[in-house]
């Protein structure tokens, strides 16, 4: 046995690193099992947009979550800036849904009129309007909707720093591969890492893409995959593009260090960790309409990342019923970086107050419980 203590999360990405931050801080004792570096999987790969207009096309339990997530973001910038030293780059400009044609613009309109209706900043731009804010678009741009509270983050520094803070708040970081979680009957003990047994008296399993197979181990049947992501990274130059684009389902986002991130296919292929040459096509087509200029920059990396995927595309967030000490906090599909701050808010709220702030409901375990060993 290594050590024992009050919680054990499995897994270093965003979510994972966001709650043993947000424990710690509340008093406990928390250490983190990651087998890579913290980040090294989707946190990483992510674009880091916050994006909840963008991502819901309707009112519902996800845009509620999202808008309260998104709204814990200015703080938590400060914090960890203040903190660790480190700036996370939350930009704030919005995002332009870009028309090529009748088509788009017709979904655009739709995007607008409701989004209008339940009281949310957006607003239809002509062909000069949209070129005035981005002036490199193309000309054969008609309009576009603007989302001017749709925001974004350096992905890969966000999850850097809530490791670092989290290692200052006390958490100990424990680099291993957990083979199985351990139970007891109807309590969850433990997990095992390469042989040895780390023992909790609460296992957090944030495991992103791969908490699936690792609840199998106690014997669980959770519904959690990969849906593979692609990106292709331009070099361009810095502030020479000042807001998210989004075109035909493909968008574009700027990064601080002029990174241009050109994202994103949407796959269920399985852990097939590549970026292949349709994908990279049908990015680049869409994106190089839009932004002509674009096709002159050279490209600095592609990569693809497994977002953690739930039949319902909801995260599942609480604890696994009628299993002592086992709380889920996975699937957060395309919206994990977004949600992660509000996701470590309803753990603490959960585990120390004793009653979330938000109707967590849609988003419990219980959905997908049929059966255990
Ligand atoms: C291309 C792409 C674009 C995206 N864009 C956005 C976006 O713009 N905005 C947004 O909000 N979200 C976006 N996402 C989604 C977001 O990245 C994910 O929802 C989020 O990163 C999930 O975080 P996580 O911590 O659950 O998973 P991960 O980051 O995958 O972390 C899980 C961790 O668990 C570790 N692990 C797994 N198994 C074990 C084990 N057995 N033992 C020890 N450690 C283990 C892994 O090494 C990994 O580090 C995007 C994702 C992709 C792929």
């Amino acid at each position: 046995m290594v050590r024992t203590g009050d919680v054990l999360v499995v897994g270093g990405g965003v979510i994972g690193c966001a709650i043993a931050y947000e424990l710690a801080k509340a008093g406990l004792f928390v250490t983190l099992v990651e087998r890579g570096t913290p980040g090294c999987e989707a946190s990483s790969a992510g674009a880091g947009m916050l994006a909840p207009q963008s991502e819901n096309a309707a009112l519902g339990p996800m845009l509620t979550l999202g808008l309260a997530s998104k709204a814990l973001y200015p703080d938590l910038a400060l914090e960890l800036r203040e903190r660790t030293g480190l700036d996370v780059e939350y930009e704030t400009r919005g995002d332009l849904h870009c028309f090529l044609d009748e088509g788009d613009e017709a979904v655009g309109r739709a995007a607008f009129a409701w989004q209008r209706e339940a009281g949310f900043k957006a607003e239809l731009l002509g062909r000069a309007d949209a070129l005035a804010l981005e002036p490199d678009l193309s000309p054969e741009v008609r309009g576009c909707l603007f989302l001017p509270e749709d925001h974004w983050v350096n992905n890969p520094r966000l999850v850097t720093a809530l490791a670092h803070a989290a290692a200052l708040e006390g958490v100990t970081f424990a680099r291993g591969e957990v083979g199985t979680i351990l139970r007891s009957k109807d309590r969850v003990t433990g997990v095992s890492v390469g042989g040895e047994t780390l023992r909790a008296a609460l296992v957090i399993l944030a495991a992103g893409a791969w908490s699936g197979q690792l609840a199998a181990t106690a014997g669980l049947r959770l519904p959690v995959g990969p849906a593979r992501g692609q990106i292709v990274c331009l070099e361009g130059i810095p502030r020479r593009h000042h807001h998210l684009l989004h075109v035909r389902g493909h968008y574009v986002v700027p990064r601080v260090n002029g990174e241009i991130l050109l994202g994103a296919s949407m796959e269920w292929v399985g852990f097939t960790k590549q970026v292949t040459a349709k994908v990279a096509r049908d990015i680049l087509d869409d994106v190089l309409r839009l932004v002509p200029s674009l096709g002159q920059l050279p490209i600095k990396a592609t990569w693809a990342g497994f977002r953690p995927w739930a039949p319902d595309e909801r995260p599942i967030i609480g604890p696994w019923p009628a299993l002592e000490g086992l709380v889920l906090a996975t699937g957060h599909f395309r919206n994990g970086i977004l949600l992660a701050p509000v996701t470590a808010r309803l753990v603490r709220e959960l585990l120390v107050d004793g009653k979330p702030s938000l109707d967590l409901t849609p988003f419990l375990p219980d959905r997908f419980v049929t059966e255990e060993r």
